[in-house]
């Protein structure tokens, strides 16, 4: 059977570019697709027809073998043809991208939706804030690279006067299918990347990609009480989807700075608070921060270093919590520095003055020598 010019299949001149050479295959799919022509037996070989046409003219190198060569030229059992169809593959296999687009991702026999279509891809920017920023919340700027659509090509990749082409591997459809014993393994076409696209004459620009590198400002709501860790969801500010599918998210991941005073735990915050060994024995007022400004503790006589003082509700609001958490001091006796020798005499003086009765003024030195003693069996 002497098989039909596949340029009077689809109905185009010889010179006929790319875009006709596609519209007038699309024109021929809509009409010929078996799911629409169920009761025309006729309609499958004619779809089939221009499918074969369609692969061969949409392929500038099979074309042109076509145009010199005729038949012969193309024919995959001459060996000049590149595998595709594969026989009994059915018509998504080879044209699922074109169906997809035709179709609206229906796919055709049994192919499934293999669209191309992905959403983006996530991002993730670590924000480093200050312990009153995260406890009060704030409201803060930030810059995040993002690909935007190339002004000199308008997205399309392709340099200014030349467009892309559908990828002669797979044929548009993004997909190969390769078979290995008697398994048929599909794969994504090494060749496009599974775009399905091919460019040709990439812009210079943004080197075929479509999109360029820029930077964009976005302003971040940092909610009061946020913690190490958190996260803070943007959506639809992650990275554009290919081929029309949707944006991803950003994601904020927040990173508190080391505080100088404080140190937290969950809702708790946690400080130092030095005094001197005069305050610590004869108790006295002291001044300490909060985050919310100074407050006074009252320190009794006899204060031990170590000793913790709670200071209730002048920690943190967790984001999710309902109540304050607490301040937490801990008391840390000064051992004098830099004295003088008036100060010096005094001390000694002191130590004089409690000499005989020093276990009566040194209760922790009093319960570790007892200590050591049961510990020596004495
Ligand atoms: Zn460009
Ligand atoms: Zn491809």
């Amino acid at each position: 059977m002497s098989k039909r010019d596949f340029y009077e299949i689809l109905g185009v001149n010889r010179d006929a570019s790319d875009d006709e050479i596609k519209k007038a295959y699309r024109k021929l799919a809509m009409k010929y697709h078996p799911d629409r022509n169920p009761d025309n037996p006729k309609a499958e070989e004619h779809f089939k027809e221009a499918k074969e046409a369609y692969e061969i003219l949409s392929d500038s190198q099979k074309r042109a073998a076509y145009d010199q060569f005729g038949h012969a030229g193309v024919d995959p059992q001459a060996g000049m043809g590149g595998g595709f169809g594969g026989g009994g593959g059915g018509f998504a296999d080879a044209f699922g991208g074109i169906f997809d687009e035709i179709f609206g991702g229906r796919g055709g026999g049994g192919g499934g939706g293999r669209s191309n279509v992905y959403r983006g891809a996530d991002l993730r920017y670590n924000l480093d804030i200050s312990l009153e920023q995260a406890a009060h919340g704030t409201e803060t700027k930030i810059r995040v690279p993002t690909m935007e659509e190339c002004g000199t090509c308008h997205g399309s990749g392709a340099k200014a006067g030349t467009q892309a082409k559908t990828c002669p591997t797979c044929n548009g459809a993004g997909q190969v299918r390769l078979q290995q014993g008697f398994f048929s393994i599909q794969q994504t076409c090494p060749k496009c990347h599974g775009t399905g696209r091919i460019i040709p004459d990439p812009c210079k620009d943004c080197g075929g990609a479509g999109r360029v590198k820029q930077h964009k400002t976005l302003s971040v709501k940092i909610p009061a009480g946020v913690d190490e860790g958190d996260r803070i969801r943007l959506s639809g500010e992650g990275e554009h989807g290919v081929n029309g599918g949707p944006p991803g998210d950003l994601y904020v991941q927040i990173h508190l700075k080391q505080h100088p005073v404080f140190q937290r735990d969950h809702n708790d915050l946690h400080c130092e608070m030095p005094i001197s060994f005069t305050t610590a024995a004869l108790g006295g007022d002291i001044q300490i921060p909060t985050l919310d400004g100074a407050a006074s503790i009252k320190i009794p006589a006899e204060t031990q270093s170590g000793k913790v003082f709670r200071l209730r509700g002048k920690g943190i609001k967790g984001v999710r919590s309902h109540t304050h958490g607490d301040l937490m001091c801990h008391v840390v006796v000064e051992t004098p520095v830099s004295l003088t020798e008036r100060q010096k005499e005094l001390l000694r003086e002191l130590e004089e003055s409690s000499q005989g009765s020093d276990r009566q003024h040194n209760p922790r030195a009093k319960s570790w020598m007892d200590k050591v003693r049961e510990f020596f069996g004495e």
